[in-house]
């Protein structure tokens, strides 16, 4: 199978390497011209697990597809989310008819975005517990163990889907088919729905944000709105159990984490993927008639900070 994984950050990165490691013909799409430019000049360079990688892996910018000769069975997305209706409308080149998409990215709605490249039988959806982060152009630091769980969103493209989740665990990428990813995503989205946005609002890791006196009442507003949205979407969600799920974090190892979404806006002053959180479960809710008022200023919020630091 080859394989085209588009974003090469951390994430993809990641995936890319593994993939690699097991003997897979990885190719790398990415629109940031520094980390493009490192890979080729030095390869990837990865700390992974505390031993220095490098792996000389193809890479384009999406400009450069038209020429490039890629094909792919299967594209990994790995933009942010913010990122990825923009790098799809360059990927034209290289989504042919039997082309599938992955997407694994964090977050609600990506299938309406997909929709409009790929059919809904070429399309799988997922979730992993993987982490990884950049550290520069073409430098990651990939720590830890994670796994992957995906499901076709159309019936007709559940073979491929094993297929994927075969090759996964010949990469160590601990794959598993899902019969409800859909289920697996809105919980996966209530994590960074209340820790991200209120992490990076109020500048403060997860276990400092579980002191305050306002956790536990904001959790169950902002959990009782994804599930209301999720049941009207056809998802059931059981919010107790995602608000103990949620809650669990403030006092485990990962307490002193500073999620992702304040890494990206408080740290690095980039744009979030709050749309695509808190801000599908507005749009969603609107579509079904149903307030979300908590979502609603928790997405405003975000954004009006990103204007103040000057996200880009
Ligand atoms: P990332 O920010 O590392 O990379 C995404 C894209 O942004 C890449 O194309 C990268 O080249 C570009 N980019 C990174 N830094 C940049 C900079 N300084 N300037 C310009 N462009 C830059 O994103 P990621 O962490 O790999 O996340 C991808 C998706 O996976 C997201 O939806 C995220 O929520 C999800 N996810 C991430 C993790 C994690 O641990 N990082 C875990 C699970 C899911």
């Amino acid at each position: 199978m080859k394989i085209t994984v588009v974003g090469a950050g951390g994430m993809g990165s990641r995936f890319a390497l593994m993939l690699h490691q097991a003997g897979v013909a990885v190719t790398l799409v990415d629109g940031w011209q520094a980390n493009i430019d490192a890979i080729r000049q030095a390869g990837l360079q990865a700390d992974f697990n505390g031993r220095a990688v490098t792996a000389r892996l193809p890479i384009y910018a999406p400009r450069e597809l038209a020429d490039s000769g890629v094909q792919a069975d299967l594209i990994i997305a790995f933009t942010k989310s913010n990122q990825l209706a923009a790098m799809f409308k360059q990927l034209t080149p290289i989504i042919h008819a039997d082309t599938y998409v992955l997407c694994l990215l964090n977050g609600i709605g990506h299938e309406d975005v997909l929709e409009e490249f790929v059919a809904k039988d070429h399309l799988l959806l997922g979730i992993t517990m993987w982490t990884a982060g950049m550290t520069g152009p073409g430098h990651v630091k990939l720590l830890g163990h994670g796994e992957v769980e995906l499901q076709s969103f159309a019936p007709a493209g559940a073979a491929f889907a094993d297929q994927v989740v075969a090759l996964f665990n010949q990469a160590g990428l601990n794959a598993r088919p899902s019969a409800n990813v859909k289920a697996s995503i809105w919980r996966k989205a209530c994590v960074n729905g209340t820790l991200n946005s209120l992490c990076a609002l109020l500048d403060c890791n997860i276990g400092a944000l579980g002191q305050t006196r306002e956790a536990e009442p904001f959790l169950r507003e902002i959990i009782a709105e994804f599930g209301a949205v999720a049941q009207a979407e056809g998802v059931p969600l059981d919010v107790a159990e995602v608000y103990d799920h949620v809650a669990a974090t403030f006092t485990a190892d990962i307490a002193v984490h500073y999620p992702s979404m304040h890494q990206d806006l408080v740290v690095n002053h980039r744009l979030t993927e709050v749309d695509f959180i808190n801000g599908a479960v507005v749009r969603k809710g609107q579509a079904h008639g149903i307030a979300t008022p908590y979502n609603a200023m928790l997405t405003q919020l975000i954004h009006a900070k990103e204007q103040l630091i000057g996200a880009k």
